[in-house]
């Protein structure tokens, strides 16, 4: 307030206006690991492998084998609003539903240090560049490399020391990033995905927290992911809904097997959400199958028409509505307790004959 009492508005820099912007769409590493993860799928890749230190907060690398980025593209990249994903007007209509477009490498170049090294299949060699707020530090310089991408994160919120500072637990960081990465793992079965760690006591297992290969099912990476004892007792759900033009596929626990938490992973048209009225609907289902207190494992894969998915207008805000809500979720519950029924039968006649 000025001395007279007269209140002043003042107009904020533009960096600290775009660094605060940032800090809304990368909140902490592991939302930086899951935007990447999906430009690298989006790249085509069939091998994403993410090294960490300090659990991403220090530095984190994602390398793959998709179609990288061209020398000139490499100059835009890290601007607001860049994007290969959206060609035609019609598009919109389609990417709205992911509610952001081209703002991820931008928001991370504003709150880190970023490079990225990378070559496409036509080039003679790849590039390298770094990049601060938004913009490239120079040119691309020409360096070695397969076809694919390397994106360095380093010292993310450098320049944001109290969000920084709420960081307590690099741990912690890194079992989020784990869990983003066992999720998109197991729902890209035939990918392979490998989570490293790069610093202190890597221990007996090199470091490596999550790691699935090149053409597992989805059973042999539940049983890599989960524990050999959920993947013995997995069905799996394939239906397609006509009439909400619906499809559900997944895998989910029989009655036998019971876990201490629910473990739900939900995709709905490719990208990972939360949706707590269907979690809830399908913990109530498992209710009088399962023993009080334990819960099941359900992993489910939805694809609906995108005009019927509610525009998810923030990349942090994971939880999802769709039209026609109920329908879906009792069309999903259906084909849950379906299938839990189904198997339940097949193993009654298989224990009579
Ligand atoms: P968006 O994914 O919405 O387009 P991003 O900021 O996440 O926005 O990425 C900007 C652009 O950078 C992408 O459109 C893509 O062209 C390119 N890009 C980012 N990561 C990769 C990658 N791993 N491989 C190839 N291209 C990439
Ligand atoms: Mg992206």
């Amino acid at each position: 307030m000025a001395e007279s009492g007269v209140v002043v508005i003042k107009r904020l820099d533009e960096t600290v206006v775009n660094r605060i912007a940032a800090g809304e769409v990368i909140q902490r590493p592991a939302n930086a690991v899951k935007e990447m993860i999906e430009n690298c799928l989006d790249a085509g890749s069939t091998t994403i492998t993410v090294s960490l230190k300090s659990g991403g907060l220090k530095m984190l690398q994602i390398s793959d084998n998709g179609h990288g980025i061209r020398r000139e593209d490499m100059e835009i990249v890290c601007e607001r609003f860049t994007t290969s994903k959206l060609k035609e007007f019609d598009d919109l209509k389609t990417i709205a539903t992911f509610g952001f477009r081209g703002e991820a490498l931008a928001s991370i170049s504003h709150v880190a240090h970023l490079s990225i090294t990378s070559r496409t299949k036509d080039s003679k060699c790849g590039y390298k560049a770094s990049y601060l707020d938004g913009r490239i530090k120079g040119s691309p310089r020409p360096t070695a490399g397969n076809t694919g991408t390397q994106i360095t994160v380093e010292d993310l919120f450098y320049n944001v020391p109290t969000r920084r500072k709420a960081f307590k637990s690099p741990s912690e960081e890194h079992q989020k990033i784990a869990d983003v990465m066992t999720r998109y793992a197991l729902h890209n079965s035939g990918k392979s995905f490998t989570l490293r760690k790069t610093d202190g006591d890597s221990g007996p297992s090199g470091g490596v927290s999550v790691r699935t290969q090149l053409g597992s099912s989805f059973v042999t990476n539940i049983g890599t992911l989960f524990g050999s004892k959920v993947a013995k007792e997995v069905i799996e759900v394939k239906h397609y809904d006509t009439q909400l033009q619906l499809k559900t596929f997944g895998y989910i626990s029989n009655a036998n097997c019971s876990m201490k938490k629910f473990v739900f992973l939900l995709f709905i048209n490719n990208r990972l959400v939360d949706c707590s009225v269907l979690k809830k609907s399908l913990d109530s289902v498992y209710q009088s199958y399962l023993p009080k207190g334990s819960h099941p494992f359900v992993y489910l894969s939805l694809e609906m028409p995108t005009n019927n998915l509610d525009v998810n207008v923030h990349p942090t805000k994971h939880e999802v509505h769709f039209l026609h809500e109920d329908e879906v979720v009792t069309s999903v519950q259906k084909q849950v307790e379906a299938s839990l029924l189904s198997c339940d039968s097949s193993r009654t006649f298989y224990m009579q004959k």
